[in-house]
């Protein structure tokens, strides 16, 4: 049985080197889906595997579930992948340590005549990725920046606004679509004068966060601090994740700096009670058990021998071609909203409630 889960080269007839779709796939009830998580940088991470688990087992495949280590996860990661094409895997789910460095690994997992799915993160600079699954990366910055421009105004109504920006890790393929998605919001009012960034640091290189580790933003924070706010008020920071907000605020409290608009992504357990108590102004619903099961679901479609509904969006363009995607709705959430966007979570939901 060929199973083809191509739809825009309309054949099957491709190498395992296919450019666009799943051609020569064969995956069948029992067979092994290996999962290659990143380390453990923030929560939604730590939920994935368990996630993944439950949900390839209820799709009846066997799971091979991996995460790199937090030192040397490069490495690491490569030879997990390498393990899971070894054991015979017939699909294998990689959200990328390092998107740039997974090049010969797909390519042997394409000629083994696996399906390769890039989950939450992009694999760059190869065609041997068939399908991205991932929330709406763009969108994810382009709803932070707004939420940062909302919540200064709630508290001052006429800007001008001090703000600084943070990114995420350069090896990481969404950090770079995240900061674009808020500078497509944030530039403008840069612009008009609305909103200054004091420090002058403005472009992705100048504002990202090694490894999306908290320490380096909060030791970039007060340094910034330090530099430019000493008579200065800081009204805003854009931070791309909880864990990096929880760390901004770290540093302007040891610096007895009034609370700052902190925006945030992946509604951490530690962050919601931050945002119900008003200190940290927002965060980003992503919710990792129907991404895990997106990428099920992908599985389950080209076992099947059904084409999977993909969506073509530049931001997943990873050097060599738009990967197609199946991309989830990310939501913004404020104190405002937080036990409506986090119902059927009760985890989030009570946490949300206990205000
Ligand atoms: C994920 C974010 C997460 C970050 C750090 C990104 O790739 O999309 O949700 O905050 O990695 O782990």
């Amino acid at each position: 049985l060929a199973l083809s889960g191509c739809s825009a080269r309309g054949n099957d007839t491709g190498s395992g080197s296919s450019t666009s779709g799943a051609s020569n796939v064969q995956i069948k009830k029992g067979d092994l889906i290996g999962v290659a998580l990143p380390a453990k940088t923030s929560q939604n991470w730590v939920l994935a595997g368990a996630a993944f688990e439950k949900s390839i087992t209820d799709a009846g495949f066997k799971a091979d579930i991996q995460y790199a280590k937090a030192d040397g996860p490069v490495p690491d990661q490569q030879g997990q992948i390498q393990a899971m094409v070894t054991k015979g895997a017939k699909a294998v789910i990689i959200g990328a340590a390092d998107g740039s460095q997974l090049g010969t690994q797909v390519a042997a997992a394409k000629k083994s005549g696996a399906l390769v799915i890039a989950w939450d993160r992009n694999i760059l600079n190869t065609e041997n990725v068939d399908y991205y699954v991932a929330f709406n990366n763009f969108k994810v910055g382009q709803l932070q920046a707004q939420a940062l421009l909302d919540g200064m105004k709630a508290k001052k109504p006429n800007g001008p606004y001090n703000i600084e920006l943070f990114s995420g890790s350069p090896d990481d393929a969404n950090a770079k679509v995240f900061f674009n998605g808020a500078m497509d919001v944030l530039q403008p009012k840069i612009d008009d004068g609305t909103v200054k960034v004091v420090s002058g640091r403005t472009s992705f290189s100048d504002t990202n966060t090694q490894g999306w580790l908290a320490q380096n933003a909060q030791s970039r924070m007060t340094d910034i601090l330090t530099k430019s706010y000493t008579n200065t008020e800081l009204d805003g920071v854009l931070s791309p994740n909880d864990t990096l907000a929880r760390a901004i605020l770290t540093a302007t409290k040891a610096a007895g700096k009034p609370n700052p608009i902190v925006t945030g992504q992946d509604s951490e357990t530690a962050s919601i009670p931050l945002i119900m108590k008003g200190e940290q102004y927002s965060t980003i619903y992503k919710n990792t058990t129907e991404e895990a099961q997106a990428a099920i679901d992908l599985v389950s479609d080209v076992a099947n021998g059904k084409t999977p509904k993909t969506t073509e969006d530049k931001n997943n363009n990873n050097g060599v071609k738009i990967v197609p995607a199946v991309e989830l709705t990310p939501v913004l959430v404020t104190k405002e909203n937080a036990v409506e966007a986090y119902k059927g979570n009760s985890t989030l939901e009570d946490l949300a409630k206990q205000g």
